[in-house]
């Protein structure tokens, strides 16, 4: 052997340590690979099927075969309530009402969660249109990109919307969309707005707008009033109702329920801006969680891009009269649509999952933390000067103590 010769051979053995080194280096990640390839084929072939129940013309899903579905362990049912919870999500269904907690808040179904031949049943049209989209962001088809955001603030001109002895609707939901507008586009949105000033605009006007657009969504902007609950509070936000199925105020079918309807295609994306606004109200501001709600108002009904309407608390209540009242509270209340706006784009162009009511909350704390705060008090600085007493409730105590009652819509736009 020459020399040249050994040096080829050391050279040779050198190249396959390193080689066997490289894979043994590897190793692991090969054989996660390969497990979780494993895993996906058996997952695949595990694949829950199904099981229609029909009572009357309805069709009903167990929620045995809900949580087998969606890898729930079994459903926790203590005979008024079922609660289905895994890492991902936390859903809770109160028998014979139409109440369900999900990712900690309120959800109105379209029919009521019932026991049925001692099984507990869920109307496929809730699994569908309202269940689904918020269990399963990530799966929502065709949500494409979002580049511009429609603002619709309610009322104006001649139509003041709820009034309280502070000011009127239609002020106060064009100066929230004032203050949200360089917000979005701080974050690339382009913003276009039903009205700009005090003036009326047919609610057929502002959906016609919306239906200009393209890469779009519409976020109507209402304050609440009622004449039948002067102690009633809080948020709610609205999405079409789906067809087939009674809106929330609504007791039964009506003819509206089976008519053909625009924004159908949209319920999963509409239902999931609902869920993106709504969590970030709730979690950033906590004003009482009334819910998330179904309606036909027009301009849900007439929009043919992802549209919610969002009521941002009572003109009838002192204390949340008083609130809506300060612009500092009101900016508070754009930067959290702004945030669920935002979070909406992301899980359309990422998959990424939004942000939930927990999430928020512990976002709060941490900046409260970071403050230097002793107390995870609203992170706001209110305009008290028209107040005679501080009475904002802790949001905590608030959230404690739910009066579930859909609650008539009060000065939004009537359906049909
Ligand atoms: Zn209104």
């Amino acid at each position: 052997m020459t020399a040249e010769q050994i040096r080829t051979a050391q050279w040779r053995a050198a190249s396959l340590l390193a080689f066997i080194l490289h894979l043994l280096k590897r190793m692991p990640r090969l054989i996660a690979r390969v497990l979780l390839f494993a895993a996906c084929l058996a997952s695949a072939s595990a694949a829950v099927e199904w099981k229609v129940i029909k009572i009357g013309n309805r069709d009903f899903l167990s929620v045995d075969n809900v949580a087998r579905f969606y890898g729930f362990p079994a459903p926790v049912y203590d005979g008024k309530t079922v609660r289905l919870v895994n890492d991902k999500n936390d859903l809770r269904l109160m028998i014979d009402s139409r109440e369900a907690l999900l990712n900690g808040v309120r959800n109105w179904l379209s029919f009521p969660v019932i026991v049925h031949e001692g099984k507990v049943l869920v109307s496929r049209i809730d699994l569908a249109k309202t269940l689904e989209p918020q269990l399963r962001p990530n799966m929502i088809q065709n949500l494409g990109h979002v580049r511009t955001v429609v603002l619709d603030p309610g009322h104006g001109g001649f139509d003041k919307g709820a009034i309280s002895p502070y000011g009127y609707e239609k002020d106060y939901a064009l100066d929230v969309a004032r203050q949200l507008r360089p917000m979005l586009q701080a974050k690339g949105f382009r913003v276009i707005m039903t009205r700009e000033t005090d003036v009326f605009v047919p609610l057929e006007v502002r959906a016609h707008i919306a239906n200009e657009t393209s890469d779009s969504l519409f976020v109507s902007i209402h304050f609440n009033a009622t004449d039948r609950d002067p102690a009633a509070t809080g948020f709610e936000i609205y999405s079409l109702t789906p067809r087939g199925a009674p809106s929330t105020y609504e007791d039964g079918l009506t003819l509206a329920s089976v008519n053909l309807q625009n924004g159908t295609a949209k319920d999963s994306a509409s239902i999931e801006l609902s869920t993106c606004i709504y969590h970030s109200l709730v979690g950033q501001i906590g004003e009482f969680d009334r819910g998330i709600k179904r309606a036909r108002f027009a301009v849900l009904r007439l929009t043919k891009i992802p549209a919610v309407l969002v009521e941002g608390g009572f003109l009838t209540e002192r204390g949340e009269s008083r609130l809506i009242a300060s612009s500092d509270w009101r900016k508070h209340l754009a930067e959290a649509i702004c945030s669920g706006i935002e979070n909406f784009r992301t899980l359309a162009e990422t998959k990424k999952r939004p942000m939930i009511l927990a999430d928020y909350r512990r976002q709060k704390r941490e900046l409260a933390a970071h403050a230097n705060e002793p107390s995870p008090a609203p992170l706001l600085t209110l305009d008290m000067s028209r107040a005679e007493t501080p009475m904002l409730p802790a949001p905590e105590e608030l959230n404690v103590t739910p009066t579930p009652t859909p609650s008539p819509v009060g000065s939004a736009p009537v359906e049909p």
